[in-house]
């Protein structure tokens, strides 16, 4: 059924050659006729092996063809036969007799071609090539930029990402403000602090929303000893978007805890959870409570915190403080209960793509799925929220 779809335009653009011609070739007309009825038939009788060598036998009979070819070129594509693409969308490319906008729109085929099989450096070769041609300037930015990505060149990206802005004159300040993260992460693993510092500030004028900034900006500011930078950025992440804050609450506490001020941990993870109930507040607040006043305390938060906000990770908490009581018989099912909870917050995912659906059990900032920025985020890990 999805074949018969992706015929269609090859149907289509067969029918519209054949009454192209009629007037001039009455006999030819009749034969080719014949063949795209013929066609057509195969389609209808889901047969499309049989309605691809029609077509392509009609494409093969004479020179004025271009339309059939690249819509042939591009179902072989889409069926992944791309030796086949490659060869039809070539041979058109060889001809002398094209406009030049047939032979442009058979470049960017081919380039599509490449790219599906993987052929960066031609692709890249034809694309820029394409550049100069405005009716084709965006789309060619557009397809570098991903080869670029593909290829972890991410300085080119930026570059080119921004001149795509500028002649589109849509925005792609999410994409560049990330190609800065990339860039940042590849000047720290090299130990080069200032210069990843500089990437990410760069990324927070492009994007001030980019939440990865000032992740990175924490951790970085964690690693030179700056907690109170760190403290900051991690904040910031906060504000930004507050469905990353499971993703700040462990380095922040590490953060108080260098400081040694947890009264001041504590007073935020009270200010937060105003906010958000989920697990991994209800975890830390439980941690700080059975260190500060001890495990009657820290289970009648958890009970009572439960009850209205029921999170995975807080009833293995709490499994955990009633199972520190003792090891006896009557504690295995207790035992049990705290084994299946880790099983299941080990294999579950944790994240994933509110554009697409993809889940994941690691933060990626760039979906695999649809390919698009800062759309995967920490799932929320509350059970059920019961009614006031
Ligand atoms: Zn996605």
């Amino acid at each position: 059924m999805e074949l018969l779809w992706l015929l269609l335009p090859v149907a289509a653009a067969s029918g519209w050659w054949a009454a192209r011609r009629q007037p001039a070739d009455c006999n030819g007309v009749t034969i080719r006729n014949a063949d795209y009825f013929k066609g057509l038939n195969y389609l209808i009788d889901d047969q499309p092996d049989q309605a691809i060598e029609v077509f392509t036998r009609m494409a093969d009979v004479d020179q004025d063809t271009a339309e059939i070819h690249l819509a042939l070129g591009n179902l072989f594509r889409r069926r992944g036969e791309v030796d086949r693409a490659i060869h039809i969308h070539g041979s058109l490319i060889a001809r002398t007799n094209l406009t030049n906008d047939q032979r442009h729109r058979a470049m960017l085929e081919i380039g599509e071609d490449y790219l599906r099989a993987g052929l960066f450096d031609r692709a890249e070769e034809l694309f820029q090539k394409l550049l100069d041609q405005p009716d084709h300037t965006a789309i060619a930015l557009s397809r570098l930029i991903h080869i670029f990505q593909q290829e972890k060149d991410w300085r080119q990206a930026v570059a080119y990402s921004d001149r795509l802005e500028q002649i589109s004159g849509e925005s792609k300040r999410r994409q560049t403000a990330h190609f800065c993260c990339e860039l940042a992460e590849a000047a720290n693993a090299q130990n080069q602090h200032d210069e990843a510092r500089i990437w990410l500030r760069d990324a927070l004028a492009r994007d001030p929303d980019c939440t990865r900034a000032n992740l990175l900006l924490g951790r970085l500011a964690m690693r030179t000893g700056d907690y109170r930078v760190a403290i900051a950025a991690f904040q910031a992440v906060e504000q930004q978007d507050r469905g990353y804050l499971p993703e700040v609450i462990a380095p922040l506490g590490q953060c108080y805890s260098a400081l040694n001020c947890l009264d001041e941990w504590i007073a935020y993870l009270h200010e937060v959870q105003a906010r958000d109930h989920g697990g991994r507040i209800t975890d830390a607040l439980a941690e700080w409570l059975l260190r500060q006043e001890g495990e009657e305390a820290a289970l009648r938060f958890l009970e009572c915190e439960l009850r209205e906000y029921p999170t995975l990770l807080g009833l293995r908490r709490l499994v955990e403080i009633k199972l520190a009581r003792g090891k006896g018989a009557e504690y295995a099912d207790l035992r049990a209960l705290h084994c299946i909870s880790t099983q299941m917050l080990n294999s579950a995912a944790r994240y994933r793509c509110g554009y697409c659906g993809f889940v994941v059990k690691s933060l990626h900032w760039w979906c695999p799925s649809c390919l698009q920025w800062s759309t995967i985020k920490p799932m929320p890990d509350l059970v059920m929220k019961t009614s006031a």
